[in-house]
């Protein structure tokens, strides 16, 4: 895609972040797991945030969520260029099923129709040579049931 606007800035991956990348630039929504309590937790760290052990293991999460929160951002920060060709952008705060709860952009989804208790989904957008980041989008099926 060609346009003026300058690139969007880049994630700045680590070793701690750098599997919850790779894995989201094969498609695939992994977060860490709790080997001993089982909580799945996000944003990525070195110990379970439930019971304190160590270390977590990359685990396919269900790619599906509820959105908690949420708000429509009309404008970029002048800090943030490249953002400007999604605008509006409709960001949430979005309770996953299998536990953990993440800020993300929600796609295809117009700023007026979002909802609290919406029904989302995964999907990953390729975003540079080692890295996809996972966005959400309502849920084909409309359905408020837990899959
Ligand atoms: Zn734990």
């Amino acid at each position: 895609m060609t346009n003026n606007l300058p690139p969007k800035p880049l994630p700045a991956i680590t070793d701690q972040t750098r599997p919850f990348w790779a894995a989201a630039k094969q498609g695939r929504f992994v977060l860490q797991k709790c080997s001993d309590c089982g909580t799945f937790n996000f944003h990525p760290k070195p110990w379970c945030i439930e019971c304190g052990s160590r270390p977590l293991a990359w685990t396919a999460a269900r790619p599906h969520g509820t959105v908690y929160s949420h708000t429509v951002s009309y404008s970029v920060a002048m800090n943030y260029p490249g953002w400007e060709v999604d605008l509006p952008l409709v960001l949430c705060l979005i309770d996953l099923d299998d536990g953990a709860r993440m800020y993300a952009q929600v796609t295809d989804c117009q700023p007026d129709d979002i909802r609290i208790g919406m029904r989302v989904e995964v999907h990953c957008e390729d975003i540079s040579a080692e890295a996809g980041i996972p966005k959400f989008r309502p849920l084909r099926t409309h359905s408020t049931e837990r899959i």
